[in-house]
C-alpha cells in the first residue's frame, strides 16, 4: 500500500464518562491518493470518526495520525487541520463573509500564508472546482452545489494533502450533488488530494476505491464497492440498501432478464441492457 495519510488505530470514544462508545476501535487506513467512503445509518459513528481524524476530538483509547503526525500532541493541532481539512454538510455554514473571493481567503488568514501569495492560491482553488467566474459573487447569489464548491475551494487554498467530507451533497438537490461529486473525483484523479468520503447515498459510494460500512460506532464491512454490494444479505444487518442500478439489476433478474452480476452504475446498466438487446 502506498503511504498512509490517514492512520486510525483501534480507537475508541465516547462523549462523555458513562455514555455509550460513539466511535469503538476502529482501525482505517487511508493511503496517499485513495478516495475511501464511509457508509452508515444517522447515529453510527461517522461523524465523530471525522472529528477524530482532523483533531477536533481526540481518542479514548487508540491513536490516529494524520501524515505520521499525532493528533494527540497539541502542537500538530493546526497542521492537521491544514493537511486534512474538512467540508461539512450544510454549505451556508461554512461561507462567513460576502464575497466568494474573500471567503477562500479566510482560511489562509488563519494560517498566516503571506498577503501576496493568496490571490494566486485563491483563483487557482476556484478554478480547480471550476468557480473562478464566481470569485466577485455574494455566497447567497449561489446554488447549493455552487457553495459547496467555494467552500471545497477554500479547503484547497490551504494546500491539503486529503479532505473529509461529512455528507457535504446530503443538503443538495440531484444536480448539485453529482457537480460535487465530480469537482471531488476530478481533485482526486488530477491532483492526487487523498478523499474520505462520508455518504448515506449507496450510489455515492459506488465511485470509491473502498467502501468501510459504520454500525454502532465499529466499521463492520471494509471491501471494494464490488465487495460490499453485491450482496444485498450483507448489508441487510446495518439497515442499509444495495445502490439503486443494483437494485434494479436484481428485480429485472427476477422478471427473467439475464443480466450478468455485480451491476453498480447506471453506465454499466446501460452497457447491459445494449448487449441483450444486440
Ligand atoms: P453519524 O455521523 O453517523 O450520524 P455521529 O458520529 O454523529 O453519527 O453520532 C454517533 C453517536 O454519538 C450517536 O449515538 C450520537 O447520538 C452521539 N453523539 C454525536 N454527537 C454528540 C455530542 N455532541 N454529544 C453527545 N453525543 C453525541
Ligand atoms: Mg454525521
Amino acid at each position: 500500500m502506498a503511504e498512509p495519510i490517514i492512520s486510525v488505530e483501534h480507537v475508541s470514544f465516547a462523549y462523555e464518562e458513562d455514555a455509550p462508545l460513539a466511535v469503538s476501535d476502529v482501525s482505517l487506513t487511508v493511503e496517499r491518493g485513495g478516495f475511501h467512503a464511509i457508509l452508515g445509518q444517522n447515529g453510527s459513528g461517522k461523524s465523530t470518526l471525522a472529528k477524530l481524524i482532523n483533531g477536533l476530538y481526540l481518542p479514548g483509547k487508540g491513536r490516529v495520525t494524520v501524515c505520521g503526525l499525532d493528533t494527540q500532541e497539541d502542537k500538530n493541532t493546526w497542521e492537521i487541520r491544514r493537511r486534512a481539512g474538512m467540508v461539512f454538510q450544510n454549505p451556508d455554514n461554512q461561507l462567513v463573509t460576502t464575497v466568494v473571493r474573500e471567503d477562500v481567503a479566510f482560511g489562509l488568514e488563519n494560517i498566516g500564508v503571506p498577503t501576496e501569495e493568496m490571490p494566486a492560491r485563491i483563483e487557482k482553488a476556484l478554478a480547480d472546482v471550476g468557480m473562478l467566474a464566481f470569485a466577485e459573487r455574494a455566497p447567497h447569489t449561489l446554488s447549493g452545489g455552487q457553495k459547496q464548491r467555494v467552500a471545497i475551494a477554500g479547503v484547497l487554498a490551504m494546500q491539503p494533502e486529503a479532505i473529509i467530507f461529512d455528507e457535504s451533497t446530503a443538503m443538495l438537490d440531484p444536480r448539485g450533488r453529482t457537480e460535487v461529486l465530480e469537482a471531488v473525483k476530478r481533485l482526486n484523479r488530477e491532483q492526487g488530494i487523498t478523499v474520505l468520503w462520508i455518504t448515506h447515498f449507496m450510489e455515492e459510494a459506488v465511485a470509491c476505491g473502498r467502501v468501510h460500512v459504520m454500525h454502532d460506532g465499529r466499521i463492520v464491512l471494509s471491501g471494494t464497492p464490488r465487495e460490499i454490494f453485491q450482496d444485498a444479505e450483507k448489508l441487510r444487518p446495518y439497515r442499509l440498501d444495495t445502490p439503486p442500478m443494483a437494485r434494479l439489476a436484481q428485480r429485472l433478474r427476477a422478471a427473467g432478464m439475464p443480466l450478468r452480476e455485480g451491476i453498480l452504475t447506471v453506465e454499466e446498466m446501460a452497457k447491459e441492457v445494449e448487449r441483450l438487446c444486440k
